[in-house]
């Protein structure tokens, strides 16, 4: 594992549920690993009053809770020595002074400053920054998802965070793509002849993206309720994953070169607009029911929601994208919280034999289908027809599965992990660039005006089903079906 520069990182957020749960616990795994450096530093920031030692306390449970069996005490001192704790309010100024001490005298270092925080504070703690002479030649900016919640706030944060950044030193984080199973599609695609000839409308038939929760929106009612499933998840998460899919082969391995095809795929998406929206997509919300055996209240009684609201915590679509190769190819994107089960997948389907020989099951599942999933295990899985054994050439629906671990006997980095020490090593390839960004919130913006000036209220389903069944005539409609109802 290659040693990373010399760094100094400093988390705005650093008290947060994600510096807990996710950023810390990554970067501990990296200490583990050996890949940081003893000089390395770690710089919580956050508006709590902490001294240096609540903060290690508060990592160290959080590691602990979060690793499980792996977290290590002997490690964790190791990996303690990198933590500093720094009282910041985004809204002081003198709270920056107190970082600028601390980060001043290592003015070589990459110096990476991790806003995870909500996207109001990003342009005034980069603002800070720059008022404290703290943008240094080799800085970075990691900025969490949602960078805004429409086009023109987002512009608005990029237009303020671009006059003080460049953009090769912005990284816009969206964890789907640093997933090993994305990683592998991408292998997978471009790694090898087999698949491109087949790549393409008239070999395949259909595209589905699901990413389904089973949770609810936990502690986070107020930022849910004014956010919903459209901007939450496929605003980035889902269109990122659709242009991975479809997007041409990249020139070279250089960053722009797989960020300038994934954003003709995004201006190539058809918009959606006016009554076909209505037609297209499909809002929903949750009611009380139960999930994982478990009774749940419904999207309306969880606590601090308005009790009128009409935030959607589902959405399906159906998504064309106008290119010669995907013309006429539908891609379907559906996801929700508190549905069956937790499951993020890509299946793509491919066209059916032009005549069959063999007697074949009269099933969709017939079908070749290639399968990436990606929670709650990462793993590819490509559906073919075989010969079930016996007299007579039966065909039978088999697994051909990839399974990372047993391939490569080495443990998957998480995502955070490979997107952290890609911000530290200055690789941009998996973060989204600003015209990405763009295209896609001048794709969703149309729909969210369509579903207004339609009042097209979300239609209810009960928590622990997959939605409402609008969902399923959206793909039934077209002769298809979701993967889970074959
Ligand atoms: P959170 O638990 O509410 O934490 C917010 C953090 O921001 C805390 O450390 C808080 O510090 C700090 N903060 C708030 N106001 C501040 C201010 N004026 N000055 C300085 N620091 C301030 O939120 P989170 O769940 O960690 O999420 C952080 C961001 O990541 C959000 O934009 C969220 O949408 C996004 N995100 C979260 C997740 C997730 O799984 N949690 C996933 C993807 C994206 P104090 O507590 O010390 O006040």
């Amino acid at each position: 594992m290659q040693s990373l520069p010399t760094f100094d990182l400093v988390l705005f957020g650093g008290t947060g549920d994600l510096a807990m749960r996710k950023l810390l616990p990554a970067l501990y795994r990296r200490s583990c690993a050996g890949q940081i450096d003893a000089a390395s530093r770690i710089v919580g920031a956050a508006r709590s009053q902490l001294t240096r030692e609540e903060y290690l306390e508060q990592v160290r449970s959080s590691c602990e809770t979060h690793l499980g069996s792996v977290f290590d005490a002997k490690k964790w001192t190791q990996f303690a020595e990198h933590l500093q704790y720094v009282r910041v309010d985004a809204q002081s100024d003198d709270d920056f002074g107190r970082l600028g001490e601390l980060l001043r005298p290592q003015p070589q270092r990459v110096r990476v400053f991790f806003l995870s925080t909500g996207p109001d504070l990003f342009a005034p703690i980069a603002e800070a920054l720059a008022r404290h002479s703290l943008i240094s030649p080799v800085s970075r900016v990691v900025l969490e998802k949602p960078l805004g919640y429409d086009g023109a706030s987002s512009a608005e944060i990029n237009e303020r965070i671009g006059k003080l950044f460049p953009e090769t030193s912005i990284f816009r984080i969206d964890h789907y793509l640093g997933k090993e199973a994305v990683q592998n599609l991408l292998a997978l695609r471009f790694g090898n002849q087999l698949f491109e000839p087949l790549w393409r409308r008239g070999r395949i038939q259909h595209v589905q993206i699901t990413v389904a929760e089973d949770v609810g929106v936990e502690r986070r009612a107020q930022f849910y309720d004014h956010v919903g499933a459209l901007r939450d998840m496929v605003q980035n998460h889902m269109l990122q994953l659709l242009c991975i899919i479809a997007m041409e082969p990249p020139a070279s391995g250089a960053a722009d070169a797989t960020r300038d095809e994934k954003v003709k795929v995004l201006r190539a998406l058809r918009p959606l607009t006016g009554r076909d929206v209505l037609q297209k997509t499909v809002r929903g919300q949750y009611k009380a029911g139960a999930v994982n055996g478990k009774p749940v209240v419904g999207y309306l009684e969880e606590k601090d929601m308005p009790k009128d609201s009409s935030t959607e915590t589902f959405v399906a679509l159906k998504v064309q994208v106008d290119s010669w190769r995907w013309a006429g190819v539908p891609f379907y994107l559906r996801t929700g919280k508190r549905l069956q089960e937790k499951q993020a997948e890509i299946v793509i389907t491919f066209e059916d034999v032009p005549l069959s020989i063999y007697e074949r099951p009269d099933t969709p599942h017939a079908l070749n289908r290639l399968v990436i999933q990606l929670q709650p295990e990462e793993s590819i899985t490509l559906s073919v027809l075989a010969k079930s054994p016996g007299h007579g050439m039966v065909l039978k629906p088999v697994d051909l599965s990839l399974d990372f671990a047993d391939a490569f006997k080495t443990r998957q980095l998480d995502a955070y992990e490979r997107l952290l020490t890609d911000v530290i090593n200055g690789t941009l390839t998996l973060f989204m660039r600003r015209d990405e960004l763009e295209a896609a919130w001048s794709w969703i913006d149309p729909i969210r005006a369509a579903w207004q000036q339609h009042d097209e209220r979300p239609k209810s389903y009960t928590a622990g089903s997959w939605g409402p069944a609008a969902a399923s005539s959206l793909i039934g409609r077209d002769g298809f079906a979701w993967r889970n109802e074959l």
